[in-house]
């Protein structure tokens, strides 16, 4: 038995109002609608993200630029160092211009239409802010909603085309009031009751009228393509040191972990494994490798090591104290490869 689309809102609403993740983005059922800086910067920071990854970033972020016209008047390499660690760093990039474009307008635009007019925004963070910071009805889709739609519903065409019914099928269900609330709901339910796998259908307030769950086979949906194998790719960062520093650069502004602080490497990128050429004649000492899988790519880096360098200078990157390391603000990858630099030294 299919249950009716006010059932569907109602029932979400009413479990809402009694199990709502207390998030520190977040108002709860009942208060004051949250600033939509915070509803923002949240849900930038969620993007492929985990809450509890993004909780500590978010508290950095907020006690250093409390509002979005702190964060527009952020030198970019300072927001990039605290991004640092989160992953797709292009995120990061567009959020300091985001930010620059709402300082200049005198603040948030209220509407879905105009919040995707800012850069970086794309649909499913201009509807989340126009629904959660201003109550606007607007069709909120990430993929815990994707999941619970698609098994509500059992859209069993493959995605990415299944993405049709289930905007269809997601805007249908999405009350008129209280449409902020429903998105977030619908968020609490997919991340903790109709998980990916092993869904709790005993405690899904959602479970009469359930189409997947009464085929007896929810996992079946939302229905995946078969998976292609990531390329893998190999790759060399060069650790380069001298008097206590090490040699740093920057990364080009647009590309894999675009603009941020690395170390040098031979010029692997997604589509290509890199040179393996050292950048400078010397005694290199190999430190072992690292792995790191991107979303496109896996990568193995090895990490070669050279110790004062006769004409390092040509890099025109910048020498970082070791001692200081932790404050440069290396994505993940660097991070990883510096640890095995230094603990081969
Ligand atoms: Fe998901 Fe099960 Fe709830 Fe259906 S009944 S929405 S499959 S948790």
């Amino acid at each position: 038995m299919t249950a009716s689309i006010a059932e569907i809102s109602n029932r979400l609403l009413s479990w809402y109002d009694r199990h709502a993740r207390d998030l520190p983005w977040r108002a709860l059922p009942g208060e004051p609608a949250p600033d939509p800086y915070c509803v923002w910067l949240s849900e930038v920071m969620l993007q492929q993200t985990t809450v509890a990854a993004v909780k500590p970033y978010f508290a950095k972020f907020l006690a250093r630029w409390p509002d979005v016209e702190a964060l527009a008047a952020a030198p970019d390499d300072e927001v990039m160092a605290a991004w640092a660690g989160l992953g797709y760093y292009s995120r990061a990039r567009n959020l300091v211009k985001a930010a620059r474009a709402v300082a200049d307008l005198g603040g948030f635009p209220r509407t879905e239409a105009q919040l995707q007019e800012l850069p970086g925004l794309g649909a499913y963070t201009a509807a989340a802010v126009a629904a959660i910071a201003f109550g606007a009805r607007a069709v909120v889709v990430d993929a815990n909603v994707e999941r619970v739609v698609a098994r509500l519903f059992a859209i069993g065409e493959v995605l990415p085309g299944a993405r049709k019914a289930i905007r269809q099928r997601a805007d249908a269900i999405t009350p008129d009031k209280r449409a902020g609330d429903f998105a977030q709901a619908m968020m609490d339910l997919g991340s903790g009751i109709c998980t990916a796998r092993a869904p709790k259908c005993l405690l899904c307030p959602l479970a009469v009228g359930c189409e997947a769950r009464a085929a007896g086979e929810p996992e079946r949906y939302p229905v995946k393509p078969a998976r292609k194998a990531k390329p893998e790719r190999i790759g060399t960062a060069w650790w380069i040191e001298r008097d206590g520093h090490v040699l740093l650069v920057q990364r080009p502004g647009e590309g894999m972990l675009g603009g941020m602080r690395a170390l040098p490497d031979d010029g692997w990128t997604a589509r290509a494994d890199g040179s393996g050429k050292p950048p400078l004649s010397g005694e290199w000492r190999d430190c072992g490798a690292v792995r790191h899988t991107f979303t496109h790519a896996h990568l193995t880096l090895h990490v070669r090591a050279l110790v004062d360098p006769v004409r390092a200078g040509e890099f025109g990157g910048e020498w970082w104290s070791l001692d200081k390391l932790d404050d440069a603000g290396l994505p993940t990858l660097f991070a990883k490869a510096a640890r095995l630099a230094l603990a081969a030294r």
